[in-house]
């Protein structure tokens, strides 16, 4: 559900800036000097909402976008978005024939990959733009580099019957996260290595890309042609224990609130919420926040059980999760403050207000900022502010 800023106030929603995304995009353009910039948007712009997110990203200046999967990409095709545009993450029997007629460039880590691809454009008559993924250390995707010589020499075959043009060749880091990681430099060794192997084969590939959020902030040795930013683009930082959003020119795009649903008096020694897990230690107000699990707030942000609970804005005040996070419901302990129902609750957001960020979430969550704002879920719904048009 999409709704615009001044339409009436949901009982929850998601609110999305996407000046901040612009001006995100717009840093990590300037960062990244004279290689190209990426948005990556998969997982609905890790969850910021597909379209809009990308649409955001090429206003600030990013001239590819990236998805995993290939309906991701398709469905910003649908949506009129234009631009270059890579699907990385493919399975056999992949929609090739889809990808190719919606200019979508593919990736292969494997021969079956470009056999598939291969057979694809000779259907459609339509030369596939393709990149090849070598594995420098991940141990995810990406042909390793014993098999990387095959691969380059398939896929070049196929380029010189010319069904396909190898375009792009790219690798995906480990441990970018942690910069001075040895790891890093064993990687980005392994990715010059397949590079010139294959270019000594006969590649001439538009873009070399490794780097991602982390290593586009903290390794501008990485940046080749072409820097694949998801995190940042959303202003959260890939490296929470070397610099917060602000230190490298980042604002947080999304903001998550919510209206307290009920309050009440309650007595001292009332167990709070599944399993009682917190029990008040006095008399106080308790508030209801009609978010849960099922909207995507973690289970793990539960307090009183083991945990001091998640924090979360209300009446000026930071709190904490009281209880377990139920699916749709959570309760925080007020105090003696002067707090309603209908008042304004916030999870997170950028700081500025005194709120927590997506950070503070996955710290209080033991995971990280990625899989807070990812997950929140579809019956939110997003407001969008910061929209171009809605500049003066
Ligand atoms: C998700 C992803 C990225 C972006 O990673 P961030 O850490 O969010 O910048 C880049 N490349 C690949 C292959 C990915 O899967």
């Amino acid at each position: 559900m999409v709704e615009h800023a001044g339409a009436a106030v949901a009982h929850a929603q998601v609110r999305v800036d996407l000046a901040a995304i612009r001006g995100n995009v717009a840093e990590l353009r300037a960062r990244a000097g004279s290689a190209q910039v990426m948005a990556v948007v998969k997982a609905d712009g890790y969850g910021h909402g597909l379209v809009q997110a990308a649409r955001a990203a090429q206003a600030g200046g990013a001239t590819w976008l990236g998805t995993a999967v290939l309906t991701e990409a398709l469905a910003l095709r649908a949506a009129g978005v234009g631009g270059r545009l890579m699907a990385w993450l493919c399975a056999p029997g992949e929609r090739w024939t889809d990808a190719l007629a919606a200019d979508v460039d593919v990736s292969a880590s494997a021969t079956w990959a470009v056999d598939e691809i291969a057979a694809a454009a000779r259907e459609t008559g339509r030369v596939a733009r393709l990149h090849l993924k070598v594995d420098t250390g991940l141990g995810r995707s990406g042909a390793t580099q014993a098999d990387w010589p095959a691969l380059v020499d398939h896929a070049l075959k196929a380029q010189a019957e010319g069904v396909l043009e190898v375009v792009g060749l790219w690798s995906h880091f480990a441990i970018a996260d942690a910069p001075y990681h040895p790891v890093n430099t064993a990687q980005i060794e392994a990715f010059q290595s397949a590079v010139a192997l294959a270019e000594a084969r006969g590649a001439r590939p538009e873009v070399r890309h490794l780097a991602n959020s982390a290593a586009t902030l903290m390794l501008p040795h990485t940046h080749f042609d072409l820097v694949r930013a998801g995190l940042a683009v959303y202003g959260l930082s890939p490296v929470p224990d070397l610099a917060a959003p602000p230190d490298v020119g980042l604002r947080q795009a999304m903001s998550v609130h919510a209206r307290l649903a009920l309050t009440k008096r309650v007595p001292a020694g009332s167990g709070v919420s599944y399993g009682h897990f917190y029990v008040t230690d006095k008399e106080t107000t308790l508030g209801l926040v009609p978010l849960g699990y099922a909207d995507g707030v973690p289970r793990h942000g539960s307090g009183g059980d083991g945990g001091p609970g998640a924090p979360v804005l209300v009446g000026g005040k930071v709190r904490r999760v009281a209880g377990r996070v139920c699916m749709d419901q959570f309760v925080v302990d007020l105090g003696d403050d002067d707090v309603r129902a209908g008042d304004d609750v916030v999870l997170f957001g950028d700081g500025v207000g005194g709120e927590p960020t997506a950070q503070d979430w996955a710290q209080a969550c033991r995971t990280i900022s990625y899989e807070i704002v990812t997950r929140f879920a579809p019956r939110l719904p997003r407001v969008y502010t910061g929209a171009e048009e809605d500049r003066a």
